[in-house]
């Protein structure tokens, strides 16, 4: 995609200023910027990204990495990522927790969720241990 654009997570930075460096591998200092790195890798279909940045004590966590891949990329190909407003974010030691709302729309119906997702900082990176989705129409 184009660097200059606005990025995905509707951060209002382009997206060289903001997930983009993640992406090619930088570590987010904060879950807050992993978060939204994770949102931007489904909207930009990117699940080498998504299963990278997984916890591996994740429910969704596989090794069977050719049919996660698939699943991820059935998800992001099906949906628009129309916006994400970061709710709440706290971080005690090496665990953030972060609610966010994902407004998206799957087959022209709203499919947007609330959620609180748990990170785990291991070996200097935050990986994506849990999610509790507290308001929504779908699960992913
Ligand atoms: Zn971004």
């Amino acid at each position: 995609m184009d660097r200059s654009a606005p990025c995905p997570c509707h951060s209002s930075l382009s997206y060289q200023q903001c997930c983009q460096p993640y992406h090619f591998g930088a570590h987010p200092e904060k879950a807050e910027a992993l978060m939204r790195s994770r949102y931007c890798a489904y909207a930009l279909n990117m699940p080498e990204y998504l299963i990278a940045t997984t916890h591996p004590e994740n429910e969704q966590y596989t090794k069977n990495t050719s049919l996660w891949k698939k699943s991820i990329q059935q998800f992001a190909q099906t949906t628009q990522f129309n916006s994400l407003e970061i709710l709440e974010a706290a971080q005690i030691g090496t665990t953030a927790t972060i609610t966010f709302k994902a407004g998206l729309i799957q087959s022209r119906a709203d499919a947007s969720f609330t959620e609180r997702s748990t990170f785990e900082k291991v070996d200097g990176r935050w990986l994506y241990l849990s999610g509790e989705v507290l308001a929504g129409n779908i699960r992913q």
